[in-house]
C-alpha cells in the first residue's frame, strides 16, 4: 500500500517540478475513433477503414502535420499521412474541402482524418492499432513548436459479415464504390444529433455495356442497362423497413421528381435485417416494384424489388450498403464481403474508361471502386 502511495506522491511532485512546462502540461487535443474498424478482404489484401476525429481543445490554432497508424504489438507503422496526402485524407467540418490551409485546426474546431490501412494478409492484422499525431503551433514568443500525441489503442472489430450478391448477371460496375475519397466514404452526416457515415462502404451498382450505362435516349430510364434488374436478398433475413411510391426521376443531374429530404433521399427502399446487428439497405428502387413488406421473412436470393431511379439519383442504379442500424443514414456503415463473384474488369480510376480483363474468381471479398464484376 505504501508503495502505491509513495509512487503517486512522486508523480505529483514530478509534475509540479516541471517548471518550463508552465501552463501547458499536455497538448489540448481530443482524438476519438467513433467506429472501430472491422477488417475485410478486397483485391487480395486485408483492409481497416475508419476515421480519427481530432478536436483542438485549446484556444490557439494548431496544424495537424502528420498521422501514423501503428501496430501496437510490434510498433511497425502501417500507414503514415503527411503533406498533401494528409490534406487529401482530411476534412474539417464546417470548412469547404478546398478551403485554405487544410492542415490548420482552429481553437475549438475539429478535423476528421479518413484512414485506410491495407495489410498483406490476415496474419499481419494487429490486435490493437495505435496512432501518433504530430502538430505544429506557435509558442508565446511566436516560435514554431512541434508536439506529438500518442493515442491509446483501438482493437479492430470482428471480421466483416459474409453475404451474397445483391444482383445477378454480368457487367456490374462498382460506381462510387469503396475507396478513401468517394462521396459515400466522406458522407459524415449528422442525423438525430449524431454524425455518422452510413454509406462508408456503399456501392452505386450500374451495369455497363460497351463502356456505357445506357443505349439510346439518355432521358429514358428504360434505356439504362441496370433498370428493372432484380434486387436480391443478400442473406436470409427479416424485412424491417420499406418505402414506396416515390416517382422516378428523369435521368440527369438536376431532375429529381421530388424535393430531396431525409425522407426521400433513398427513394423507394428496403431495409433487411440480416442478423448480428447488420442491416442491408437497397435504395432508389422502382415505385410499385417492391414485393416484400415489413415483417416478411425472406430467403437469400429472393427478389425484393426492381432497380430504378427514385430519390437522390441521377440514373437507374442500385445503391447498396450494410449498416449497424435500421435508419438508412442514422447508422454506421460496416464492411461486408461477397461470398463469390467474378472480377471481369476495372477502371484505373474514377472517370477512366473501364477495361475488361481475364475473369478472375474472387471469394469473400468486398468489390472496390470501379471494379466490373459478374454475379452468377
Ligand atoms: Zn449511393
Amino acid at each position: 500500500m505504501n508503495h502505491y502511495g509513495f509512487g503517486s506522491a512522486l508523480a505529483i511532485a514530478g509534475l509540479f517540478a516541471a517548471g518550463p512546462l508552465t501552463a501547458q502540461i499536455s497538448l489540448p487535443v481530443d482524438v476519438r475513433i467513433p467506429m472501430a474498424p472491422a477488417p475485410f478482404a478486397a483485391a487480395g489484401k486485408i483492409h481497416l477503414v475508419y476515421e480519427l476525429h481530432v478536436t483542438n481543445f485549446g484556444r490557439q490554432e494548431m496544424a495537424l502535420t502528420g498521422v501514423a497508424a501503428m501496430n501496437a504489438g510490434d510498433r511497425t507503422t502501417l500507414v503514415e499521412y503527411s503533406g498533401e496526402v494528409l490534406a487529401a485524407n482530411l476534412r474539417r467540418p464546417g470548412f469547404a474541402p478546398d478551403a485554405a490551409d487544410p492542415h490548420k485546426i482552429a481553437g475549438g474546431a475539429r478535423a476528421v482524418v479518413f484512414m485506410w490501412v491495407s495489410l498483406d494478409d490476415a496474419g499481419s492484422l494487429p490486435w490493437s492499432l495505435e496512432h501518433r499525431l504530430t502538430f505544429e503551433s506557435r509558442d508565446d514568443d511566436g516560435q514554431r513548436v512541434e508536439a506529438t500525441v500518442d493515442t491509446e489503442g483501438v482493437e479492430p472489430g470482428p471480421p466483416a459479415v459474409v453475404i451474397s450478391a445483391p444482383l445477378r448477371g454480368a457487367n456490374w460496375f462498382a460506381f462510387n464504390g469503396p475507396d478513401n475519397v468517394t462521396g459515400h466514404r466522406r458522407a459524415l452526416i449528422p442525423v438525430g444529433g449524431r454524425a455518422r457515415i452510413a454509406q462508408r462502404f456503399a456501392i452505386d451498382w450500374v451495369q455497363i455495356v460497351d463502356g456505357a450505362t445506357h443505349t439510346g435516349d439518355r432521358e429514358d430510364n428504360a434505356n439504362y442497362h441496370a433498370w428493372g434488374a432484380d434486387a436480391l436478398a443478400v442473406a436470409d433475413g427479416i424485412v424491417v423497413e420499406v418505402k414506396d411510391s416515390i416517382p422516378e426521376n428523369v435521368p440527369g443531374i438536376d431532375s429529381r421528381a421530388v424535393p430531396i429530404t431525409l425522407e426521400t433521399v433513398g427513394g423507394n427502399y428496403v431495409v433487411l435485417d440480416i442478423g448480428d446487428g447488420h442491416y442491408a439497405f437497397y435504395a432508389h428502387l422502382q415505385p410499385g416494384s417492391i414485393v416484400v413488406a415489413p415483417g416478411d421473412r425472406v430467403r437469400r436470393g429472393q427478389v425484393l424489388g426492381l432497380v430504378g431511379n427514385s430519390g437522390n439519383s441521377t440514373e437507374p442504379h442500385l445503391h447498396f450498403h450494410v449498416a449497424d442500424a435500421i435508419a438508412p443514414l442514422g447508422s454506421e456503415g460496416v464492411p461486408y464481403v461477397l461470398d463469390r463473384f467474378m472480377l471481369t474488369g476495372r477502371a484505373a480510376r474514377t472517370g477512366a474508361p473501364p477495361e475488361m480483363m481475364t475473369p478472375q474468381p474472387r471469394g469473400r471479398e468486398l468489390p472496390l471502386a470501379n471494379m466490373i464484376v459478374e454475379f452468377r
